[in-house]
């Protein structure tokens, strides 16, 4: 097998990239994680991980660390790549990334989770890194004893949220619904901090401000009233688009979001091929139910590449 050849391919290398390769290890067939930015994803945004049994209020970059270290011990290889374009020919996959870099593999799983969803409003664009982040850990530090705004119903605007009360002298949290998408617990934990303010029924028409941020513009969808909040700081938690643009047509189904379709195995429409993690198409998207899909999905492509070599050897 030359230096490219692999018989899993690993794309995205989150939770579930992670834990996808340390079963894919453990099953002694040749691995390589193609990642494009620290390994362990999306846990470098996250602030501190409770809902994972065994890891309660452990840091995200702290449970990263440990999942990688992990999975690296049983053999699989970890390269930087930022993977454009996923393709079959005859048995095999294609991978190729812009870093010019071709692997083939005899299975493939991607989890490649996906990004922040942006609100779309004036000012967004404009003062990204000025006062808009999608990173509370990234970012909070920096908005220490000033007024700060996120925007959404979900876990991630609760958690976060809640995270930014450490930092923030005020947190608002602007829903443009007053039921929430995000967990009773999280909810409650965000208003137990004693420092936050929600503002429901409404939705963000602009963020204000001139090379930083200074405001947001808010219209309530109940009375038609627009008003203004002075904020220093926006940080949206919309939702998550997923990256599922990189495959050749007709490899993958997706879903009106588009998540990637699979079936039990987490085998999309094209044998040999999985997703897992938030890149697919499932009901909820947590570390826990994302690492479980990896493990079937590894478990799966390992099978998958062991009766491809049988074909091979017979043929
Ligand atoms: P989400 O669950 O899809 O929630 C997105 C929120 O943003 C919803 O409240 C939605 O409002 C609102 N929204 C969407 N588009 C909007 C717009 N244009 N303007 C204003 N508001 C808008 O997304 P998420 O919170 O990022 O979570 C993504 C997934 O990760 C979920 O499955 C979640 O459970 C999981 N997650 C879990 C944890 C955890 O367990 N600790 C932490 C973070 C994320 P509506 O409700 O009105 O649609």
């Amino acid at each position: 097998m030359s230096d490219n050849n692999y018989e899993i391919a690993i794309v995205g290398g989150g939770p579930a990239g992670i834990t996808a390769a340390l079963y894919a290890g453990r099953s002694r067939v040749k691995t390589i994680v193609l990642e494009r930015g620290a390994v362990g994803g999306q846990l470098w945004n996250t602030a501190d991980i409770d809902d994972y049994p065994g890891l309660s209020m452990q840091t995200g970059p702290e449970v990263a660390q440990k999942f990688e270290e992990h999975a690296k011990k049983f053999g699989a290889e970890f390269e930087f790549g930022t993977v454009s374009k996923i393709s079959k020919q005859g048995d095999e996959f294609v991978i190729e990334t812009d870093e010019g870099e071709e692997y083939r593999a005899l299975s493939v799983i991607v989890t490649v989770g996906g990004e922040a969803r942006k609100l779309g409003v004036p000012g967004e664009q404009e003062l990204a890194g000025a006062g808009v982040s999608y990173c509370a850990v990234c970012d909070g530090a920096f908005f220490q004893d000033k007024t700060i705004a996120v925007v959404g119903g979900g876990d991630s605007a609760l958690e976060e949220g809640a995270f930014l009360t450490r930092y923030g002298s005020k947190v608002y949290l602007v829903h443009r619904r007053d039921e929430f998408r995000a967990s009773p617990v999280l909810v409650e934990h965000f208003d137990a901090t004693g420092k936050t303010e929600k503002i429901l029924n409404s939705v963000v028409e602009e963020i204000v401000g001139d090379g930083k941020v200074t405001g947001l513009r808010v219209k309530n969808n109940e009375t038609g009233e627009v008003s203004e909040i002075a904020v220093d700081a926006v940080f949206p938690f919309v939702g998550f688009t997923p990256h599922s643009d990189i495959f050749e047509d007709g490899l993958v189904e997706t879903d009106e979001g588009g998540h990637i379709l699979t079936d039990a195995k987490m085998e999309t429409k094209t044998p040999g091929l999985f997703a897992a993690g938030d890149v697919r198409s499932q009901y909820v998207r947590q570390i826990t139910n994302a690492v479980g899909d990896a493990t079937t999905a590894a478990l799966a492509a390992a099978a998958h590449v062991e009766a491809a070599k049988r074909t091979k050897a017979t043929a």
